[in-house]
């Protein structure tokens, strides 16, 4: 199918394309790297009047360090995160995460901030800025917000993003250096979106007793989520088979899941534990060394 008919705006700048957001509001779309949109557009389930492409913005396209963490623009490319040497040295598990995005092809094309904007519940980059409460940079006419991601993700392919805001740039922390981490992803086919993931960061003393953890799952509800219940049955206790198997339960008993074509809630549910003991297990392997 061919979408239905639209404008197309090329804007330059930023300045440029948030006028155009204020002027067509709820017949406006932002097309980024058209992964999702243009067969959204093709199928006729989205049907913009105006399409505003980013591609031409260069100011929207960069990484640079931010507050010991990194910010991107929301037009880099996803590859990005798996080819650029300062992700890796200050994030390492954001090259992991990304590499699980479809296929490198759509890595090329598909930006970061299009798949946060997009807010797909199983996809990889939400699930990574709810993990890592990554900083989510708005901008409108009216000025900047700072959104974090437990009150910018609120449904299904819906965010707090009003028509005349654009996401502009996404800001990562830096792992400590003395976490270990891991994400683990359920799909049927390699570079299928998940039917469940899960991600963890950990911190242990020198006894091997948790002193921070972070345990997000994606698959378990309509958004990304921070299990705390798993937190909660990590942080003070040793890290062992026994707690991560409490942390996995807890965050299966918080998981909220629906039945789809891919899997029914409960199934889901199992994966939701199956997936966090994994994640927890390898996550405490990372740990350096004395911790
Ligand atoms: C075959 C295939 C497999 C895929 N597999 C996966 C997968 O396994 N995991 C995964 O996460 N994704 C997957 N994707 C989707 C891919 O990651 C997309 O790139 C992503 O969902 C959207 O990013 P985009 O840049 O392409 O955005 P677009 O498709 O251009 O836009 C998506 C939506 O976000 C809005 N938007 C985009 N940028 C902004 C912005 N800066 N501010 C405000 N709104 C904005 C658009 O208006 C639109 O509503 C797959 C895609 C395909 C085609």
């Amino acid at each position: 199918m061919k979408p239905a008919a639209f404008e197309y705006h090329a804007p330059r700048s930023v300045a440029e394309a948030l006028d155009l957001l204020a002027q067509y509001g709820d017949e406006g779309k932002v097309l980024a790297g058209g992964q999702s949109l243009v067969p959204l557009m093709n199928f006729r389930l989205a049907r913009p009047a105006h399409l505003i492409d980013l591609n031409r913005i260069a100011e929207l396209s960069y990484v640079r360090p931010h507050d010991g963490g990194l910010a991107f623009g929301a037009m880099t490319r996803q590859y990005v995160l798996e080819e650029d040497p300062q992700v890796a040295a200050r994030n390492p598990l954001l090259p992991v995460i990304a590499r699980h995005i479809g296929h490198v092809q759509i890595r090329h094309r598909g930006t970061i901030g299009g798949s946060i904007a997009h807010a797909d519940p199983v996809a990889e980059l939400p699930l990574a800025a709810t993990l890592l409460d990554a900083e989510l940079v708005i901008r409108s006419q009216d000025g900047e917000r700072v959104a974090r991601p437990e009150e910018f993700f609120l449904h299904y392919l819906m965010t707090s993003l009003a028509p005349t805001e654009l996401l502009c740039e996404v800001r990562f922390p830096a792992l400590s250096p003395r976490a270990g981490w891991s994400f683990q992803e359920f799909a049927r086919r390699h570079g299928d979106f998940a039917i469940v993931a899960a991600a963890a960061v950990l911190e242990a003393d020198a006894n091997g007793v948790c002193t921070a953890a972070r345990v997000a799952v994606a698959g378990g509800a309509p958004t990304p989520q921070r299990s705390s219940g798993a937190e909660a049955a990590l942080v003070g206790q040793k890290l062992a088979p026994d707690t991560f198997e409490a942390a996995a339960e807890a965050a299966a008993a918080e998981a909220d899941p629906e039945s789809d074509i891919h899997a029914s809630a409960d199934y889901r549910r199992k994966m939701v534990r199956v997936f966090v003991r994994r994640a927890l297990e390898e996550a405490a392997s990372r740990l350096p060394k004395g911790s």
